[in-house]
């Protein structure tokens, strides 16, 4: 879902996040074809409604020539740069800096009342020993961080999360008591869906919108808790697994008889 287009005067940009429904609706009343450009590919944006009201801009014809990852990935940078606008942050893409643990360019970069956030937008395969090393340049120049990853980028590192986490903190063996989760606390992370809407998940049935969970690692209310990621929502993220436990059981049950 792409929010933002350029002007092909080059007076700016249309940004779907910050208009309002009437300026929105304006802009689709009088815009022209070739007015407005694709940051994928230059080709000219029809700003359109989706199907559950989301204001976006879509391809005249519907043909990019990137490719669909790499138009997943600017799609989301320009998303979470506008929602941490929003949140009131000085925001940009591609950020370089450096501290004493190495460089980094981060994906999307916010800074707000002297909080530096550095958000990366993992589209494809890293292994878990480079999302650490990564990660630990971050926090070792004092710079809060987050990883968004797209599901299949998402489902692969907890599971290389979780087995970490087993060797080193369990001794190989699952914890008999409890709920284990999958992720470990020096790498905040969570799943980023644009499709059909923008929406922010994550183990243990977390569930955030983008500017909630912006908001709640700026404010450092995005807490790694007995290896689940959460905001203030762990009472409802158990409540949830528990009641898909109970359903799992009584289809089991249901398919005996
Ligand atoms: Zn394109």
């Amino acid at each position: 879902m792409v929010i933002e287009a350029a002007y092909a005067d080059g007076t700016g940009a249309a940004n779907a996040l910050h208009m309002s429904q009437a300026q929105w609706e304006e802009l689709q009343r009088a815009y022209c074809v070739g007015d407005l450009l694709m940051p994928c590919c230059n080709a000219p944006a029809i700003p359109k409604v989706s199907a559950n009201g989301y204001p976006f801009f879509a391809h005249l014809g519907g043909a990019c020539s990137t490719s669909e990852e790499s138009q997943w990935h600017l799609a989301a940078k320009i998303l979470v740069r506008s929602v941490l606008e929003d949140l009131g942050c000085r925001a940009s893409v591609e950020m370089p800096g450096s501290g004493d643990a190495g460089r980094w360019q981060a994906d999307v970069w916010g800074e707000r009342n002297g909080v530096r956030l550095a958000v990366e937008i993992q589209r494809s395969y890293q292994s878990l020993r480079d999302y650490r090393k990564r990660q630990e340049r971050y926090r070792e120049a004092g710079v809060k961080s987050l990883w968004l990853l797209r599901q299949e980028r998402y489902s692969t590192l907890t599971k290389s999360m979780g087995k970490e986490r087993l060797r080193t903190e369990f001794g190989g063996k699952f914890p008999s008591a409890g709920h284990f989760g999958p992720c470990l606390s020096d790498l905040p992370v969570a799943m980023l869906e644009l499709d059909p809407a923008p929406t922010v998940k994550g183990a243990g049935f977390f569930n955030a919108t983008l500017p909630n969970i912006l908001e709640a690692v700026l404010s450092e209310r995005f807490l790694c808790i007995n290896g689940l990621w959460c905001i203030d929502n762990l009472d409802s993220m158990n409540n949830a697994a528990r009641l898909s436990r109970e359903r799992f059981a009584a289809n089991r049950l249901a398919a005996k008889m």
